[in-house]
């Protein structure tokens, strides 16, 4: 198998359900005892946050491609860097460390277009939701054209990102409001969600709300990483 770097912590609540899921992928597809080869660089979140408050984008991706040196120069072949925001520095962590990023909408990218879906909603932070990195992607790439909640509801998406879900609070409310977002972008057309930040998939679990598809990025992205570091890759079941 081959070894692959996370740069996680972001939240660390997320980075959890990488690591689980990572690892049960590897074990249904090769069996017997075994578990994926991985290497953690956690970040103190709040450094993180507060860069990302002050707009300090390039600090934090100079952060970024640091840890990405460190997990190469302890073994890693591809980096996957967990959570959809902080892939505004993707381009920067490749470039300094020669490594491949397994990039988070590549894979929701490619998840939505095997189902025939050309227009979906995207929650996540204000910043994945409003900067071009994250959706430009999706259009470039595979023609997929991306609606975001209006700013109330923006503004309300992130809150409850940062205030509950990256601190493991599960509220009923926010989830009620979530689901309010989700029907909103529903009537203008969305065909599906992008749960576009990684924490997400805690408070809303399954596959669909009212049969709208759900796309869990988490699941898709440690499925990229599962997939990276089985050579011989089989074919992966869903977790
Ligand atoms: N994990 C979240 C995401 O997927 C938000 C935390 C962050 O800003 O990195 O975007």
């Amino acid at each position: 198998m081959r070894t692959v770097g996370l740069i996680g912590g972001m939240s660390w609540e997320s980075t959890l359900l990488y690591y689980r899921i990572i690892n049960q992928q590897v074990g249904a597809a090769l069996g017997k005892l075994h578990s994926a080869p991985l290497l953690i660089y956690s970040f103190d979140f709040e450094v993180i946050a507060e860069l990302q408050r002050s707009g300090q984008w390039n600090r934090a991706a100079t952060l970024m491609a640091e840890a990405g040196s460190a997990l190469k120069a302890a073994g890693a072949q591809a980096l996957v860097i967990c959570t959809n925001t902080m892939h505004i520095a993707a381009d920067a962590v490749e470039a300094a460390t020669g490594l491949p990023v397994l990039h988070i909408a590549d894979g929701t990218g490619e998840a939505i277009s095997q189902r025939g879906i050309r227009t979906v909603g995207l929650l996540g932070t204000q910043f994945t939701m409003e900067k071009p990195f994250y959706r430009q992607r999706l259009k470039e790439r595979f023609n997929i054209d991306v609606l975001i909640p209006d700013e109330l509801e923006r503004a309300e998406v992130h809150r409850v990102i940062y205030e509950e879900l990256c601190k493991g609070i599960i509220n009923p409310a926010s989830k009620a409001a979530y689901h309010s977002v989700i029907s909103a972008l529903k009537a203008r057309g969305a065909e599906a969600i992008i749960l576009g930040c990684t924490e997400i998939c805690l408070l809303l679990e399954g596959n669909d709300y009212n049969g709208l598809p759900l796309f869990n990025t988490t699941l898709i992205h440690a499925q990229q990483a599962a997939s990276f570091a089985l050579t011989d890759s089989p074919v992966l079941e869903p977790v």
